[in-house]
């Protein structure tokens, strides 16, 4: 339990290294950074970092969003050396000048609300947001599963929902649409936000208010032809499958062309390749359809001819240096590095990133050794052989460090919680891969994301919570 020295001003014999955002890359980074080498500053509109993977159980209440967030104070009074961090977001980068013009955009705001933060170094680590596509509606009428507040929303909706559709004398066909849970998308988040409902409905609304246990239903459209495309064949029919057993209806190859307040409206492409327009009343709307660029980072792009023919983000070389920009680097789902957009690159990612910095800065003491030993060879010639000596070893260890391999990413396997306490999994295995799915796979699937949460304090509340919506059924009440 370390207290860093608070940082009065920032050491001018040390590199500012500006690091944006505080998600999976930027955490990653941070966790096995030597900030004592760097004017370490952090900016992010969020103060805490947040375990994805499990935020659609969130949605329902089997975890309290809390267990799942990591204050980024914490993290940071846990380094050796004091780093700094403002909670604001960056609204430009200057590749120029070499600065990052940043606002605070909380409720309570002081008199300095937009300011400029050099760098020498900098991450871009701000993800990405959701994609809509442009689909008229998408913005106004759904919820997104991204964020903590995304999935505060949805629970406060998913209760709403029935307790209108249980309020006196309401019109059967109004019960229906309210109890009508659609979710977009269906890539992982889709899949397990749809599994994680029909087990909130099924073990725990069906109980409390079973006049109304039959009308539920939870339907996920997708415009590919299957759901889940990045797992095995043989996962995707057993998903689906398992959905059909949990009265959960996939729509595939239907694409959503438009979203009203009720209803959702999308065109279904038939056997014969013909297109049908179909409409869907809805109570709750949940649109998982992937990830689009953020503006912060389409602005940046802007300003940098070698990434005009990018699309999908900031494109990086294999050191993860941004293409055609000096002294950035970018991490997680706003760089393209030729990887999916996972916790699981971004996290190798910030890993590859620290090794990269806390190389360099060692590397620059063993120049700096050497050049002192050299000059004092020549005033101190009695020495010659000792100091001799100490150059080799300096050279030696700067010969070992100085020999960085590109970032090579690592695939450890797929993992999703399909409802009904099963899960599907591919995993690699010694340069082979292995494909399994069930009660098993969900214990697994359970381990392993225990075993990824942040800190010990996590994986306690995580289990906890785990335990609490076993014993006692998940907490139903609408804050
Ligand atoms: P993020 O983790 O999104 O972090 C971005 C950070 O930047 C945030 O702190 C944000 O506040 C900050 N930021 C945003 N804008 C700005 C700005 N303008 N200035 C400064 N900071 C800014 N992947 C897996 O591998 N396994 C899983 O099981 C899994 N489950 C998921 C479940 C859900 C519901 C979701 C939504 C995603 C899941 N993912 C999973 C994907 C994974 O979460 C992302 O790939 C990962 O978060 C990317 O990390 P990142 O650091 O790039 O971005
Ligand atoms: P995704 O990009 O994986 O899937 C989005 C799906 O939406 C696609 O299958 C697409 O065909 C569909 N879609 C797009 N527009 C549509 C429309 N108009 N109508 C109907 N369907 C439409 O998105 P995601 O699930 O949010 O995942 C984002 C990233 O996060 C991915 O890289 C994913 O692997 C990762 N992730 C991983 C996990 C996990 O490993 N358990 C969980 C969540 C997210």
């Amino acid at each position: 339990d370390r207290h860093p020295e608070p940082q009065a001003e920032p050491d001018p014999s040390k590199k500012t290294l500006v690091i944006l955002g505080t998600g999976w890359g930027s955490v990653s980074l941070l966790k096995r950074l030597d900030t004592e080498n760097y004017n370490v500053v952090v900016i992010s509109p969020r103060n805490y970092f947040l375990f994805t993977p499990l935020l659609p159980s969130c949605t329902t209440g089997t975890i309290e969003h809390r267990s799942i967030m990591e204050p980024i104070r914490t993290i940071l009074r846990s380094k050796k050396a004091s780093a700094k961090y403002y909670e604001a977001e960056a609204s430009s980068i200057d590749p120029d000048r070499k600065v990052v013009k940043i606002f605070d955009n909380s409720e309570v705001r002081g008199e300095t609300t937009e300011t400029e933060v050099p760098y020498d170094m900098l991450v871009v680590g701000v993800g990405a947001e959701n994609a809509t596509f442009g689909i008229p509606g998408v913005r106004e009428h759904s919820c997104f599963l991204k964020e903590i507040g995304d999935a505060q929303l949805i629970r406060k909706k998913i209760m709403d929902c029935v307790e209108t559709a249980a309020f006196k004398d309401q019109a059967p066909e109004e019960i229906d649409r309210l109890l009508h849970m659609v979710v977009v998308g269906g890539g992982p988040t889709g899949v397990e936000f749809a599994g994680e409902l029909q087990d909130f409905f099924e073990e725990d609304i069906k109980k409390l208010i079973p006049d109304i246990s039959d009308r539920f239903r939870v339907t996920l459209v997708e415009a590919l032809p299957n759901v889940l495309p990045s797992f095995s064949k043989q996962l995707i029919e057993y998903t689906e499958s398992t959905f059909k057993e949990e009265k959960i209806d996939i729509k595939t190859k239907t694409m959503v062309k438009r979203v009203t307040d009720k209803t959702v409206e999308a065109d279904i492409t038939g056997p014969d390749g013909k297109k049908e327009r179909i409409v869907l009343p809805y109570g709750l709307l949940v649109w998982a359809t992937g990830n689009a660029v953020r503006p912060v980072v389409k602005d940046l792009m802007s300003r940098i001819p070698a990434q005009k023919d990018s699309r999908r983000g900031l494109a990086v070389n294999e050191y993860l240096v941004v293409q055609g920009a000096r002294d950035i680097w970018a991490v997680g789902d706003c760089a393209v590095a030729g990887y999916a957009p996972t916790a699981q690159v971004a996290g190798q990612e910030g890993t590859f990133l620290a090794r990269l910095f806390n190389n360099m800065a060692k590397t620059e003491q063993l120049e700096e050794n050497i050049r002192e030993l050299s000059s004092s060879l020549n005033l101190k010639p009695g020495n010659a052989a000792e100091i001799s000596r100490a150059i080799e070893d300096q050279e030696r260890q700067l010969r070992r460090i100085k020999d960085i391999k590109p970032f090579h990413y690592s695939h450890q396997g797929s993992l999703a919680y399909i409802g009904s306490e099963k899960a599907v999994a591919d995993v690699s295995w010694f340069n082979g891969n292995f494909a399994t799915g069930g009660s098993l796979t969900f214990l697994f699937w359970r381990s392993a994301y225990l075993s990824m949460c942040f800190s010990t304090r996590n994986r306690l509340l995580v289990i906890n919570d785990w335990l609490k919506s076993k014993l006692f059924g998940r907490d139903v009440s609408r804050e």
